[in-house]
């Protein structure tokens, strides 16, 4: 019956294959499994990868939401870090003299600052590492990916908020990672809504 490995396994090992920046393409493999054992491989199908310019240019005019194996980039220059939040729902709010309007509410609430995280992500698909696209980590992401609350961050001096940036990046700009994106059209960005196991180069 060949041999038989654990799917765990087995899901790791393709995970490997597939952020391998050799193999620039995707894999689609069928399989069939029985109580988390690998029975046996249906199918083998390689798949080139479009690189996220090419997606932006073939979903013109469409919001879509894409997997995609990147690098990112936080970014010195970039102003927008966090912001003020509602309480009471997602939305960020407008902030006047202590005042919280949140639009989506439509009342004065109270507010919460977090991130909202403008950062560069480096297609690794792409041969071009100039191929650069702007996205936003909010939140819990953010946090997760600087490893310090927004509330501590933000009571850095800007100075010491582009060292701590420099660090995170000598850290992990050069990882790439399997982004969950989302485009959204209003501000033709991306949004990070996920940050997938990561493989180090
Ligand atoms: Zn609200």
């Amino acid at each position: 019956m060949g041999n038989i490995i654990q799917n765990e396994q087995f899901k790791e090992r393709l995970q490997e294959l597939l952020q391998n920046k050799k193999f620039k393409r995707t894999l689609k493999i069928i399989y069939k499994e029985n109580q988390k054992q690998l029975l046996s491989v249906q199918s083998c199908q390689i798949i080139d990868q479009p690189t996220l310019q090419q997606y932006l240019d073939l979903k013109k005019g469409i919001p879509f939401v894409q997997e995609h194996q990147c690098k990112i980039l936080l970014d010195i220059e970039e102003k927008k870090r966090y912001c003020y939040f509602c309480t009471l729902c997602p939305k960020k709010v407008k902030r006047d003299r202590g005042n919280s309007f949140c639009p989506r509410c439509n009342q004065q609430t109270q507010s919460k600052l977090d991130y909202c995280l403008v950062v560069k992500i480096v297609d690794a698909i792409s041969e071009d590492t100039q191929n650069t696209h702007k996205a936003i980590m909010f939140k819990e992401i953010a946090k997760d990916y600087l490893e310090i609350e927004a509330i501590d961050f933000s009571n850095k001096s800007h100075d010491s908020q582009n060292k701590y940036f420099k660090i995170i990046n000598d850290q992990k700009s050069h990882i790439v990672h399997l982004l969950k994106l989302e485009y959204k059209l209003q501000n033709e960005n991306f949004i990070i809504n996920k940050i997938l196991p990561i493989i180090k180069e």
